[in-house]
């Protein structure tokens, strides 16, 4: 049985290079982005104002009051989107608005707020306060240098990063293709939520749950229909998958039951299975397999398992398919507000619920079908073998959205 870094190793070790992809930049969100990219310019891209009101010379208004008010004669105006054209000369004063240049010669904005202008004197600004050098005036540069760098190749295109390349005046970027993934769930038990159920079958839950964490993770979902336990059926669903997706998920049928025929079946269709079995709980029985440029991640039945092993195991190569460098869940520090105890030889990924303050208790029962502390919990601590933490133990919770 494999440690679950060494599984996830050898799964990232074999993933081809991702497939580059120009796309427009609004097109790009939760996109990876494949190359660099550096700032070809300075952000802003000259000195410019942060309010509305009056480009200055700092000195001239420096003994202004509001019972004693310094009088300047307003020589311009610049509308954001316009430029000034010569130096503010001592005495004098040009109208700005919230991102218009600063005019040579001045070295401040006074806020309208503190003018006034007397109705019979439209040509004259009375300045009430007086200001510093620099006050209200952002800086060419001060919030990106020209070449530096926007957004690091295998980073993720959030929303802030999109915003940042947009203002830099980037249009397109390279960005990894998503792989479609097939999405199937064995077991003749297996009935569509919402029809009749017959004495012994139950309803087939893990593709709704799986779906929108293989869309989370960036890649495009395709669910297939439900597939009995029999060899053939197996067969033609796996076959038709691996034709219409760049990687397979199933559930259910990879342990080593009798009814088990997902392993079986992909070899016959031509796959190698690269490694199952993976020392972790809940997830163990796990398949990873190639067959040419196809993967098949062959997730657990049960409905805990197959969630998180999707989390620790498919969801990381996923990412990394499309040139993610960071790959791993997101993680926060809790504190355990109870102990929580590991009995058994295998880590234990155990469902929690972690408060706004950080205190982090189990979500209720942890067997591997248990789906209602699953959905209580919002996070999974890794506890060890034969490992009791006390109450008040700091822990890394790892995260989902
Ligand atoms: P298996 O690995 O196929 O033996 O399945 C293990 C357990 O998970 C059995 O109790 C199955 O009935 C259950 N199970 C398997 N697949 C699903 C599914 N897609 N939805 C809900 N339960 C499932
Ligand atoms: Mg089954």
């Amino acid at each position: 049985m494999l440690e679950l870094e060494e599984a996830l190793a050898r799964i990232l070790a074999v993933l081809p290079a991702p497939e580059s992809e120009a796309i427009p930049l609004g097109a790009a969100h939760g996109r990876i982005l494949l190359d660099q990219v550096s700032a070809a310019a300075h952000l802003p891209a000259f000195d410019n104002s942060s309010v509305d009101g009056y480009a200055v010379r700092a000195a001239d208004v420096a003994g202004a009051d509001p019972a004693a008010p310094v009088r300047l004669r307003l020589v311009g105006r610049i509308p954001a989107g316009e430029t000034f054209s010569g130096e503010l000369a001592a005495g004098t004063c040009v109208r700005l608005f919230t991102g218009s240049p600063l005019p040579g010669g001045a070295d401040a904005v006074v806020m309208q707020e503190d003018t006034r202008i007397q109705p019979d004197c439209p040509g004259d600004v009375l300045v009430l306060e007086p200001i510093r050098p620099w006050d209200n005036v952002r800086f060419r540069g001060e919030d990106v240098k020209r070449g530096a760098t926007l957004i690091e190749a295998g980073e993720e295109l959030t929303v802030g990063r999109m915003a940042l390349l947009a203002a830099a005046g980037v249009g397109r970027v390279n960005a990894g293709r998503r792989p479609v993934a097939g999405l199937l769930a064995t077991g003749s038990e297996l009935r569509e939520p919402g029809e009749p159920l017959e004495a012994g079958q139950i309803y087939e839950s893990n593709r709704t749950g799986l779906a929108p964490l293989i869309e989370g993770s960036g890649a495009i979902v395709k669910v297939f229909p439900i597939v009995p336990d029999a060899p053939e059926a197996t067969r033609t669903a796996l076959g038709t998958a691996l034709g219409e997706c760049d990687v397979v998920l199933t559930c259910g049928g990879v342990s080593v039951g009798e009814l088990d025929f997902v392993k079986s079946a992909f070899e016959q269709l031509g796959g190698t299975l690269q490694f199952w079995n993976v020392a972790m709980k809940p997830g163990r029985p796990f398949a990873f397999g190639r067959s040419g440029s196809k993967w098949l991640f062959g997730l657990p039945g049960n409905p805990v398992s197959a969630m998180v092993s999707f989390l620790l195991l498919a969801r990381p190569a996923l990412r990394r398919w499309q040139g993610a460098q960071a790959v791993g869940l997101p993680a926060s520090l809790g504190v355990l507000a109870e102990p929580l105890a590991n009995q058994g030889a295998r880590r234990h990924f155990v469902r929690v619920t972690m408060d706004a303050a950080g205190n982090v208790r189990s979500a209720g029962l942890q067997a591997s079908h248990a789906l209602s502390s699953f959905a209580l919990a919002n996070g999974l601590v890794d506890v060890g073998p034969r490992t009791q933490l006390p109450a008040g133990t700091t822990v890394p919770v790892l995260r989902w959205e």
